[in-house]
C-alpha cells in the first residue's frame, strides 16, 4: 500500500464528509465542544455549498441519492433528471431500464 501518495478528491470529500458528523482526523485536534456533529444530510449540504458556491470542494464528487454513499462522478454513478437524481455506481444498476441518453 502505498500512503505517501495525494489523497483522491473522494477520499478528501469522504474526510470533510466523516468530519463534518464528528469524525475528526487523527492529525487535528479541535476541542470537544467545537466538533462539528451534523446529520449526513446536513454535512453534505455544507459540501455541495462549497463546492457550488467557493469551489472549494471538487463538485466532481457526488452523493447518491439511494444509498447516500459519496462518489467520484468523473468515473462512475449516473445523473437522473428526476429523484434520487444522483445514483452512485453501486446503485445505478437499477436505473438502466430508464436510459434517458
Ligand atoms: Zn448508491
Amino acid at each position: 500500500m502505498a500512503d505517501k501518495r495525494e489523497p483522491t478528491e473522494l477520499e478528501r470529500v469522504e474526510k470533510l464528509f466523516a468530519f463534518l458528523q464528528g469524525n475528526v482526523p487523527k492529525d487535528c485536534v479541535i476541542p470537544v465542544e467545537e466538533v462539528p456533529n451534523l446529520t449526513p444530510d446536513q454535512a453534505w449540504t455544507v459540501i455541495w455549498y462549497l463546492g457550488n458556491q467557493y469551489w472549494q470542494v471538487s463538485d466532481d464528487i457526488g452523493r447518491c441519492g439511494k444509498c447516500g454513499e459519496l462518489y467520484d462522478t468523473a468515473i462512475e454513478g449516473t445523473h437522473l433528471e428526476e429523484p434520487p437524481y444522483h445514483l452512485c455506481g453501486n446503485c445505478d444498476g437499477d436505473y438502466y431500464e430508464d436510459d434517458d441518453e
